[in-house]
């Protein structure tokens, strides 16, 4: 049953309903019980693993992780999530769930499936509001304002327990039956899950096939028998014994406090997913408030250029895309304006690297799709000289107005107007030294510090850091022929807001001054005029650069333009304590820093992980040494 779809596109599943109930004709097999789906759930993953009682018990900031064999129509886990709803577990604390699905169901069959179950009607409207675009790799849903994180991960199970770090508290074994289904149940998916598990970590089935109870009594679980539900005599339920001894991973601590250096957007974001976790975080910045640097534009595109290979860094690209459409969406903070976006073929160049990334890849239409000039004008409500790419579901925000909303939290102290001199470790703890007349102290930091970092990194190594230069021009509305969505080509242009449409940027390698450039202004204008002409009412040049507003700000890029976020490591590989980087964003902050601070946070609270490790890999602090950096550098006094 091969079909042609070609990456990032994953096959999703051929549903067939037979007795009210859907059917995988795939399998031949059905997602849940004739006699009662939910109460099947509730029988044989909720009960069998005790989750209501184990549930209530995780401790304020604490996390549990069920890790589940097939996600399908997301039955077992919308009563995962009703019963920790009920359970009363502590505040900030936070469920994951993490779920591998070869064949996702489509939207509208998921919506189907979902809408027999009317006391699940919330949870389901939320689940379907943020439910991914078919495509494969790992999506995280943050739902019920960061009480529940789903890890869904589009792909085989085999690939989905390689790729993802987590540990289950308890296991949901919920592929189709053995006989149908055997991937699922094989030895390389048991040994996976094994290694996936803490000592005491509970599983069910409702499967009681003799060999399925053998290889998880191998793996080292205590199986029992015990009554199925419905028509199903038997089912199994273990559990991974407690062997203090032989070590394993035992539940996560999160840090008690954090510091957080610069409140940039990648800052503020992060600052605010630790708080909502439970932690304390210090939030230190050299300006006034948050916001006020390079993210302080008033408006920045939600954009990303994926490459025309589906590599980890199209994979990046495109995951972070998905994130942040979904977190702005849902922020609430009225800073997104999800216009759409049109990436404009703008040059002969760029119009065969669009046709070529269009003939080697499938994306759903959900996610962009090529559009020609005539359309393109249709949708930018202007005329438009070139054919592209729609992205339906992006927009453009206002960056720095979003950042003073992130930091207004009860458990983020600002330190604002404190310069940072000098990171030192002390007893475990880092000591931050600057103008302030105390040195801040935390059991960790975070350095987010934009083009800044580099100066703040407590190693005597050289970074592959590169600062750039960009300036914004600020365009009065009635001077434009305002575009309804966002255009992007060489440069960019929003949509006027409140009077002024924001284009740019320069990128300047060689200037470092501070200062609005006429000159710059005039570049803006002029990419502007070759992008999309009809922007201007009248000649481009009418608008006198000299008289524009604008904003300078200084990107930090590195060596492969691809984002840093994780633990400091020196030159020679070793991981320093209590300390990570999370900058290197270029000017894709608005894009990229939603999934990276997820992704931080998780590691920091030692939650399961939303990046995949290649994608973990791909971001890692360990590329952006200068190859020539001598290994025996370390911390520096
Ligand atoms: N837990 C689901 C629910 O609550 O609706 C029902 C799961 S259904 C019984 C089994 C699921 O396993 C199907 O959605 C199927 O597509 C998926 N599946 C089968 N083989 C797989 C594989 N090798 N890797 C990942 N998922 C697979």
């Amino acid at each position: 049953m091969s079909t042609d779809i070609s990456p990032p596109s994953i096959e999703t599943a051929a549903i067939e309903w037979r007795e009210g109930v859907p059917c995988s004709t795939r399998f031949d097999d059905v997602y849940f019980s004739r006699d009662d789906g939910l109460e099947e759930a509730r029988h044989v993953f909720i009960r069998h693993n005790r989750l209501a009682e184990r549930f209530a018990r995780v401790p304020a900031g604490g996390s549990f992780a069920i890790a589940e064999t097939g996600f399908g129509t997301g039955l077992n886990f919308l009563a995962a999530w009703q019963t920790w709803e009920a359970s009363g577990p502590a505040d900030n604390a936070c469920l994951h769930f993490i779920s591998a699905e070869r064949y996702p169901l489509d939207r509208e069959d998921l919506r189907q499936a979902l809408s027999l179950w009317p006391e699940l009607g919330d949870y389901a409207a939320q689940l379907l509001d943020q439910y991914p675009p078919p495509v494969q790799g790992a999506h995280r849903l943050v739902l019920a304002a960061g009480r529940i994180r789903l890890t869904l991960f589009f792909g085989d199970v085999l690939e989905a327990w390689r790729e993802l770090d987590f540990h289950a508290d308890a296991w949901f074994l919920d592929g189709f039956a053995p006989a149908k289904n055997p991937d699922m149940w094989e030895q390389a998916a048991i040994t996976a899950l094994r290694r996936h598990s803490r000592p005491g970590t509970t599983m069910a089935t409702f499967t009681a096939v003799g060999e399925v109870r053998r290889l998880l009594t191998n793996a080292g679980f205590t199986m029992r028998k015990t009554p199925g539900f419905g028509r199903k005599l038997e089912m199994m339920a273990g559990e991974l014994p407690r062997v203090p001894e032989a070590g394993g991973h035992e539940s996560p601590t999160a840090p008690h406090s954090i510091a957080i250096i610069g409140a940039g957007v990648a800052g503020s974001l992060l600052a605010r997913n630790l708080a909502q976790r439970g932690v304390e975080v210090t939030l230190i910045d050299r300006a006034a408030d948050a916001g006020m640097a390079a993210s302080g534009n008033c408006q920045g595109a939600l954009y990303v250029k994926l490459g025309v290979e589906f590599n980890d860094q199209a994979k990046l690209g495109l995951s972070s895309l998905l994130f942040s459409q979904r977190y702005y969406a849902q922020s609430g903070d009225h800073c997104w304006h999800p216009t759409g976006l049109i990436q404009l073929a703008y040059s002969d160049t760029e119009a065969v690297r669009q046709a070529r990334f269009i003939a080697r890849n499938d994306y759903p239409q959900a996610v962009l799709r090529p559009i020609d000039a005539t359309e393109a004008s249709r949708l930018a409500g202007i005329p438009v000289n070139s054919d592209g790419l729609w992205f339906p579901l992006s927009g453009w925000l206002e960056p720095g107005r979003l950042c003073r909303s992130l930091v207004r939290h009860s458990r983020i102290r600002h330190c604002f107007g404190f310069d940072v001199h000098r990171l030192t470790p002390c007893n475990g703890r880092w000591h931050i030294a600057g103008n302030g007349e105390q040195d801040v102290v935390a059991d960790r930091v975070v350095i987010c510090a934009g083009h800044l970092t580099p100066e703040l990194i407590p190693l005597r190594s050289e970074f592959r850091f590169r600062t750039i230069r960009g300036q914004v021009s600020h365009l009065p509305e009635p001077s434009l022929n305002n575009p309804a969505v966002v255009l992007c080509g060489p440069g960019y242009i929003n949509p006027a807001h409140k009077g002024t449409a924001l284009t740019g940027a320069t990128f300047d390698l060689h200037d470092h001054s501070p200062a609005l450039s006429v000159e710059s202004h005039r570049e803006n204008l002029s990419m502007l005029a070759s992008m999309v002409p009809s922007v201007f009412s009248g000649p481009a040049m009418q608008l006198d650069p000299a008289l524009l507003e604008g904003k300078v700000a200084f990107r930090c890029t590195t060596h492969d333009y691809q984002p840093v976020a994780g633990p400091l490591t020196d030159p020679a590989g070793r991981t320093l304590e209590g300390i990570d980087l999370f900058t290197g964003l270029g000017s894709k902050g608005l894009t990229y820093a939603p999934l990276l601070a997820e992704y931080l946070a998780d590691r920091i609270t030692g939650q399961p992980q939303c990046l995949p490790a290649s994608l973990a890999r791909r971001v890692a602090t360990q590329r952006c040494h200068r190859r020539d950096a001598s290994a025996s550098e370390t911390i520096g006094a």
